[in-house]
């Protein structure tokens, strides 16, 4: 599957906005977006975020690109989320959120054995997590209530998983999940509900883009 290829600081810079998507380093002064902020490119510095004309459809697909960006989704899967979301009952924006925070890859995340999502998906990526028991190797694998996601045996020694384990507790996991760090595991209790996802972005612009 094809990916973001150049400086993800870039994607921050670009929407004025942290973005989360390198770990530690975002919560450090080496943050891009300290050090530089304004707009990549040749003219970047003497152009502003914000353009003051911007209109609708750039902001409503801003703000697509931004949710995208966050969960290292690309167009075609961010598509089918739109989708599946709209076709279910609720509130459509509500509903794609919950579908992009229920991947395995942001599951790990969100439990803190990953330091980033990009990260994280490498973990899953590379066979380390199981679902019920089972290896998932899929990033995008979706999790439902009930289920109890592992770091495999053998994979608990690498240091990733090691940092992490000490490193329990530093980090708020949000309270659909559970986890249990002397074994590794994350309980999975409900789907999370809009107040549960703190990705800060405007669903509803792109609920408006899609709904053209
Ligand atoms: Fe974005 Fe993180 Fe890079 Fe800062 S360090 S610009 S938050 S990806």
């Amino acid at each position: 599957m094809g990916r973001y290829t150049e400086s993800v600081c870039k994607l921050c810079r670009r929407e004025a906005q942290k973005l989360f998507l390198k770990g530690e380093r975002c919560y450090s002064n080496k943050c891009a977006l300290e050090k530089r902020a304004f707009p990549p490119g040749e003219h970047g510095r003497t152009s502003q975020f914000r353009r003051r004309s911007e209109s609708e459809y750039s902001l409503q697909m801003r703000e697509k690109q931004k949710c995208a960006r966050i969960d290292g989704v690309l167009e075609k899967q961010f598509r089918n989320y739109y989708a599946e979301a709209n076709r279910q009952s609720g509130k459509t924006g509500e509903n794609l959120l919950t579908i992009l925070e229920s991947r395995l890859d942001n599951v790990v995340f969100r439990a803190g054995f990953g330091k980033s999502r990009d990260m994280a998906r490498q973990l899953v990526r590379h066979g380390h997590i199981t679902v019920n028991g089972k290896k998932v190797d899929i990033p995008s694998y979706r999790v439902t209530p009930s289920d109890i996601v592992e770091v495999r045996g053998k994979s608990r020694e690498m240091t990733p998983f090691v940092v992490a384990h000490a490193e329990a507790g530093e980090r708020t996991v949000p309270a659909w999940l559970e986890v249990i760090p002397n074994r590794m595991r994350i309980l999975v209790h409900q789907l999370p509900n809009r107040e549960q996802i703190d990705t800060q972005v405007q669903e509803q612009l792109i609920v408006e883009l899609y709904s053209k």
